[in-house]
Order: C-alpha cells, then structure tokens, then sequence
C-alpha cells in the first residue's frame, strides 16, 4: 500500500501550538494567503494514481488544519477517487486538531467511511501548554467538544498525543485523563525539534522518552484491557513476541509514505514538507510514474537505508529497524546519524522484553 499524506492547507492552521514542527513555514502564509490546493491539481494527481502498478493506497489528509479546505474539496476528493481508482482498493483518514469538527463535518466522515485522528495531549492542563489558538489562550475545550461530536456520531477516534519534555512529567495524570475518557486508541508521538541548531525547550530528551514510555507500558500491562490500544508500544510487542511491527518507524517503509504539498510537491513523508532535499518533483511537471522512477527519488531511499548502517548489527533491529528517519534526520542535519532516540528505544524494548519474559514465566509457572 502506498500512503499520501495529503496536505490540501499545506501549513495552514487555527492554532498556533508552541511546538508546531510547521512553525518555520508560517511565515509563507504571510506571503501567500491562499495555499488551499486546486481541485484541478487534485483531480490530475488522483487521476495520476491510476496509472501507477499499485494497487492499494491511503490519503491521510493532513495540515496544517485540513478541514479549513472545506466539505466541498473532500465531495471533490471522493468524487475522484470514484471515478478514477475504480478496481483499486483506497481508504481515507483525517488527521485533525477537532476544534472545526460539527454535526456537517462528522456526517461527511461517516458517510464517505474516513478514519479519524484528533490531536489532543491529555487533560487541559497538560494539553493547552502548547495547543493554543491565536490570542494565546488553550484549545483543549474546543477540540473535547469536536471529539463529543465525533463520539454521538458513532466514532471511536484515533488519539495523536505529542510526548513533550513537560507531559514526560505528567506521565499518570495523562494516563488516568485518556483512560477515564474512554480514549484508547493512542498514538504517542515523540516531540523534538530543532531551533537555531539546538534543541528546542519544548523536545523530550531521550532519557526522558525512556522513562515515559516505560511507565505507559507499566500501566498499559497493569490495565491489561484489550481496547486499550498504544502505538508504538502495540508495535514494539508485536515485534518482541515475534510478529511484524506495523507503523512506519519500525517496518522499514518510509518510501511507502509521501507526502503531496498544496501545490503539487511531493516529498518524502509529510515531515519533510518544505526541506528541499526531501522534495521528489512536482506532480504538474512530471507525472507521479515517472517522479517514483527519478534518480532523486532513487538516490533518496538508497540514502535512507545506508543510513541504517549502524542498526545492521543492533539486536533490536527486527523490531526497531532505525526508527523514524526524520529522528536521524534531526540528529545530524544528514541522514547519517544514528536516531536520536536510539538509546530510549533500546531502553524501552529492554523493558518490556523483560516483563514479557516475566509475564511467561509467571504464567507458565501456574
Ligand atoms: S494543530 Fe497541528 S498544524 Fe496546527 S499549529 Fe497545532 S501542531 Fe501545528
Ligand atoms: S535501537 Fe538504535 S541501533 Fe538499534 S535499530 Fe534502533 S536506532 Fe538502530
Ligand atoms: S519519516 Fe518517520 S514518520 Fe515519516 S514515514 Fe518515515 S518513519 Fe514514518
């Protein structure tokens, strides 16, 4: 399968969140007040799709904020994908920070089958740190009332919670805030950007990851509920009891991930959108076919993987595979270095291969 992050706003937002890895792009919209992608750039890139020998493919429409491009560019979208992915298998999903979602948009999402993913950090304290409207004041309010909206629609949604160097603090009272909601499927996405070469404030250290990851996991084993589901800790077991990790850092397939600008850029994955040498080409000068057959694209993914020269002889290569690219990407400015969350990583598969012997052990001792 071939997933498109799709960015329809490219970095527009409502909010504007602290730690915001779309900060240094701002000030294009400045420049540019209208980015919102063009039905008919969207109509020749899905129809470029069709000619591609794939045949599964994901449109994970992404932003900045992607509903302010509007219901009618989503009609447009599935209208598309209609006519031309016929005999191809596609499916849709939405990653929002819910503050726009409404009764209109939450039957949109149903009728056309889309996933949804809300950004929401954990209980208001925590979340409106960072997550914040223009004037400066918290959006936690606005985004608990888009996932109501989503809830009495039927949805049960996906969870992006950032992992900053403050929630690393706070790792109970974000445990016990998802839990009592009734939010379990999580995704914890490790928050750490850079700013004038450092480190950002807000960026988790890798001890710090370590050390919250392993109490999640503490609590996940503990809770022992099976609709509790925790990427990547769900990932990390699936590798550890011998399966195939299934999200991206672990599976060894960031070049089945690219991302399409608002203006037909496509890169490598959407936390690429805007660094040059991860853009591929542009969709309206060459097609989609012939931008994947490029000596850039080539030399890109040959690139990422000997950037993983180091991982060939890690133990926990199977199940880690080099972690996130864009994490070895932060390291070092070059794909060269090793992931900056290499040494949380092995920490936290240390641990948990531990509890899981333990766990075994226990249970075959009854
Ligand atoms: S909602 Fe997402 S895109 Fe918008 S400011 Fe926050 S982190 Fe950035
Ligand atoms: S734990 Fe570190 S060395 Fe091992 S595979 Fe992951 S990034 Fe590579
Ligand atoms: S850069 Fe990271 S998030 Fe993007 S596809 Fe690769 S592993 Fe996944």
């Amino acid at each position: 399968m071939l997933t498109f992050i799709m960015k329809p706003v490219s970095v527009l937002c409502n909010l504007r969140c602290d730690y915001c890895y779309n900060s240094n792009l701002w000030s294009k919209t400045k420049e540019e007040k209208k980015l919102k992608m063009d039905i008919r750039l969207l109509e020749t890139f899905i129809c470029q799709l069709s000619e591609l020998d794939e045949n599964s493919f994901s449109f994970v429409w992404h932003g900045g904020e992607p509903l302010i491009a509007g219901i009618n560019f989503y009609e447009a979208a599935v209208g598309f994908q209609a006519r031309y992915l016929k005999g191809k298998q596609y499916l849709n999903s939405v990653q929002t920070n819910g503050t726009l979602i409404d009764q209109e948009w939450a039957a949109f999402f149903k009728k056309n089958a889309f996933k949804i993913g809300v950004s929401l950090d954990g209980p208001k304290k925590i979340h409106d740190q960072f997550r914040k409207i223009f004037n400066g004041s918290g959006s936690f309010e606005r985004v608990m009332k888009g996932i109501e909206v989503l809830k009495v629609n039927g949805f049960n949604p996906g969870i992006i919670s950032v992992i900053t160097k403050n929630a690393a603090k706070n790792v109970d009272a974000i445990w016990d805030f998802f839990v009592s909601s009734g939010l379990g499927r999580l995704n914890l996405s490790v928050c750490a950007e850079k700013e004038n070469g450092k480190m950002a404030s807000f960026s988790i250290t890798p001890l710090g990851y370590a050390s919250f990851m392993i109490r999640i996991f503490d609590c996940w084993m503990a809770k022992d509920d099976p609709d509790i589901k925790i990427q990547p800790l769900e990932s990390y077991f699936q590798g550890l009891i011998g399966g195939r990790p299934t999200i991206c850092h672990c599976a060894n397939e960031c070049a089945a991930y690219l991302a399409l600008d608002y203006n037909g850029d496509l890169y490598l994955c959407g936390r690429f959108v805007g660094i040059d040498k991860f853009r591929i080409g542009n969709i309206m000068e060459k097609t989609l076919k012939s931008l994947l057959c490029s000596k850039k694209w080539k030399s890109l993914k040959g690139e990422i993987q000997a950037s993983k020269k180091e991982c060939l002889s890690c133990e926990w290569a199977n199940i880690c595979n080099g972690g996130c690219t864009y994490y070895r990407y932060i390291n070092g400015q070059l794909l060269s270095s090793l992931n900056y969350f290499c040494s949380a990583t092995k920490k936290i598969l240390r641990h948990m291969k531990s509890a899981i012997m333990e766990l075994d052990h226990s249970l075959s001792t009854v």
